[in-house]
């Protein structure tokens, strides 16, 4: 859709872009003190996305997805905010205790739980867990069997870069037969959870979700099964490379599909929501640590992180992102190849990018960087996490 837009135009139709949380400036002097690589988490950018979400999804709980990024930041930021979180392991447990939270603000989202996973979070005081299939459902009812219960289904997810339904969820046509058994072992069944997708570009995706998962609640009502909890799952998008939909425009339209199908019923709803609260609080900085032309005549700069570490979300998330120099628009741009710094040929960023003539020790900002980046890096090559600072 809008590549091509430029920052004022888009906002001024309703776009939302990947800006970064600090100016050239500021980066100089934090690459200074701090060194590079060096991950910026801003918590106003944080506050801004939660509150757009308050705004525009009223009454709706925000459970943050702790999977798209656990920084402490982030967590302590949300939690002030009167958020909840969304976890899925003890790593999670524990990073969500450390920012604060208690655990009736917390749900715990892994439809698939090792017997650690789910005692260990039970023992700290969750109590709300997700099942999707009779074996996981039988397994929790032997190890916990006073927690609350949700029912994850699948949805189809049109508009998304990420089918979050492709291993997780039952069919929609198994959901009454598998709260039925629940409420015949006893126990505390209390809604349904489904996901459109990750990285939703349309939010139309919520409206068709919404109807399938409406019959759901009418068929488990006529069965005597009265569920109270709707949970809309994660799924809303971020801004990469391409501006997308506003979010007052995204959660304007979601909004109308809850009333449209929900209305009705005093349902508690809530979602999880990850990347649209995280991806862009934080922008990278790097630098410029290689400069060469390569055989095939093609400018090759290295960078000092890459597929491994903060880049990973080029590999598992499917997201490319924005390399931006300083006084980018002004400069002279050409063709490049952008790579990371280990020995691996497949460490590379970026090929269809074009740049500035760049300097050894030049810096790169590369906002968006917040959502299934350095959470899913690696120490490949003997090479350090990013580091991660808070800034406001
Ligand atoms: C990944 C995930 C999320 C968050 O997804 P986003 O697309 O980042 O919003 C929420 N809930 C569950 C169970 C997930 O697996």
């Amino acid at each position: 859709m809008a590549a091509i837009l430029d920052d004022r135009t888009a906002s001024a139709v309703g776009y939302r872009v990947a800006e970064p949380v600090v100016s050239f400036e500021q980066a100089k002097e934090l690459a200074a003190e701090y060194g590079t690589p060096l991950m910026c988490v801003s918590r106003s950018v944080v506050a801004r996305n939660y509150e757009i979400l308050q705004a525009g999804l009223p009454g709706v709980e925000l459970f943050y997805a702790a999977k798209s990024n656990p920084d402490l930041t982030i967590l302590r930021t949300l939690r002030k905010l009167g958020g909840s979180v969304d976890i899925c392991s003890v790593g999670e447990l524990k990073a969500a205790l450390q920012a604060g939270f208690t655990p009736e603000q917390m749900l715990h989202t892994h439809p698939c739980k090792t017997v650690d996973n789910l005692m260990t979070c039970y023992e700290a005081g969750v109590r709300l867990f997700i099942y999707d299939n009779a074996t996981e459902l039988k397994k929790i009812h032997r190890l916990t069997p006073d927690v609350g219960l949700l029912l994850r289904v699948a949805m189809s997810s049109a508009s998304s870069m990420i089918n979050l339904s492709a291993k997780f969820g039952c069919a929609p046509s198994e959901a009454v037969e598998l709260l039925r058994q629940a409420r015949e072992l006893g126990m505390n069944v209390r809604g349904i959870s489904f996901h459109v997708g990750s990285q939703t570009l349309e939010p139309g995706d919520y409206d068709r979700a919404l109807a399938k998962v409406r019959q759901i609640f009418d068929d488990a009502a006529c069965e005597g099964i009265d569920l109270e909890i709707l949970d809309i799952g994660g799924g809303m998008p971020a801004p990469y490379r391409e501006a997308i939909i506003s979010l007052e425009m995204y959660c304007d339209i979601v909004r109308q599909s809850l009333e449209m199908h929900f209305g009705d019923l005093p349902v508690r709803v809530i979602a999880e929501p990850g990347r649209v609260i995280s991806a862009d609080t934080q922008t990278l900085i790097t630098s410029i640590i290689g400069k060469s032309v390569r055989p095939n005549g093609a400018t090759q700069y290295i960078i000092d992180d890459g597929l491994y570490g903060s880049f990973s979300g080029k590999v598992y998330d499917h997201t490319d992102f924005n390399l931006m120099a300083e006084n980018h628009l002004d400069r002279p741009c050409f063709p490049c190849v952008v790579a990371g710094p280990t020995c691996d040929s497949t460490d590379v960023v970026s090929r269809d990018q074009e740049l500035p003539n760049l300097e050894i020790g030049e810096l790169i900002l590369v906002p968006s960087m917040g959502s299934y980046t350095n959470a899913s890096g690696s120490t490949f090559n003997g090479l350090d996490l990013v580091k991660a600072i808070g800034v406001e």
